[in-house]
């Protein structure tokens, strides 16, 4: 439990248990334990192990709140986290966001078609999730708009993610077919929804949490929420017990901190053979005795895999040079 410094004149004042369900930057909203909802401020400086966040406060964060006399309170406890994930404030900044604490599931939302996600998009969110431990339900929208060759490429991602260990649900948030099945995965548990824009994150959610819209509505009135997209993410609790974490504007969590030595290791099925390569320090890139490039010449390991494990070196070369003086 970290504890910011109490001032002078509040030695021994009540201090309140809760959530932080909202955050928009500024202002946390808190639910505290017994039900009520409060309108923080951080109060004090929390110093945080190893990372350097513009936000030392976040949505899933359990934390201690002192009321205030106008009916807001200040955070002043923060209890340790699980796990927590972070963007960069800005692509050339050491400096990051914390989106979202203590999470159970990553939840990603992608599509074979309208709009179409990457695999390489897909694989990055795995890695970044990979790195943070934090296991991804993989959840394909539209089904009810696919052709019989859609269909077909979608069975052959499910089957492919599914090889490597990845929980693949295919649905229409829509139509509502094939939901049954996603209750199973996050019904009790903290869920991250992530997703590229047109995706049918929106839908998913409105489909979820019946009066999603209405809150994320009330709520761009109170805070202006709609001017903070990249700071501000939200928590709703499901009807069936857990919870959805919402970051709007946020269409993944940032790969920074990524060593290239290890891009591998979070990339599991690449993973698995790098104990068979000549050179313990292998980048599975060029070097003679690499298990890794003898499998995918061999098609041991998916195409698309291993040009998204290459396409994450290139960001580090590419980094490297904008990092220069
Ligand atoms: P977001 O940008 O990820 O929040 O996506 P939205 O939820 O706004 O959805 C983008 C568009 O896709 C909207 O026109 C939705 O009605 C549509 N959409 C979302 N889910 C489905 C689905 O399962 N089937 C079909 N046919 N359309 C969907
Ligand atoms: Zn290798």
């Amino acid at each position: 439990m970290a504890r910011a410094k109490p001032s002078a004149n509040k030695a021994a004042e009540a201090l309140l248990g809760g959530l932080v369900v909202r955050s928009t930057g500024s202002w946390q909203t808190v639910r505290t334990d017994d039900g009520r909802t409060w309108e923080c401020k951080v109060k004090g400086n929390f110093r945080l192990r190893g990372i350097r966040s513009t936000n030392p406060v976040a949505v899933g964060d359990r934390v201690a709140i002192q009321p205030l006399a106008d009916g807001t309170a200040w955070v002043r406890e923060l209890a340790d986290r699980r796990n927590y994930i972070v963007r960069r404030a800005s692509n050339l900044s050491k400096q990051c966001h914390i989106l979202a604490a203590n999470l159970d599931l990553a939840l990603l939302i992608a599509t074979v078609a309208h709009p179409e996600t990457s695999t390489t998009f897909i694989d990055r969110f795995l890695a970044s999730a990979q790195a943070y431990r934090i296991p991804v339900l993989l959840v394909w929208n539209k089904t009810d708009t696919y052709t019989a060759d859609e269909r077909a490429a979608l069975d052959a991602l499910m089957a492919l993610y599914r090889g490597i260990g990845y929980p693949c649900v295919a649905l229409s948030a829509l139509t509502g077919e094939g939901m049954h099945a996603l209750h199973a995965h996050i019904d009790g548990r903290t869920t991250l929804l992530s997703g590229h824009s047109g995706v049918g994150k929106s839908t998913l959610l409105n489909a979820l949490v019946p009066d999603a819209a209405a809150r994320t509505q009330a709520l761009s009135t109170v805070h202006d929420a709609g001017q903070h997209t990249t700071t501000f993410s939200q928590l709703f609790d499901l009807p069936a017990g857990g919870a959805l974490i919402d970051t709007p504007g946020i269409r993944g969590f940032g790969t920074f901190d990524i060593d290239p030595r290890e891009a591998s290791h979070y990339f599991c099925d690449l993973f698995a053979l790098a104990p068979a390569c000549r050179y313990a320090d292998c980048t599975h890139t060029h070097e003679p005795g690499c298990a890794v490039l003898a499998a995918a010449a061999e098609g041991r390991i998916a195409p698309s895999r291993y040009a998204s494990y290459l396409s994450i070196l290139a960001d580090k070369d590419e980094a490297k040079y904008r990092d220069a003086p």
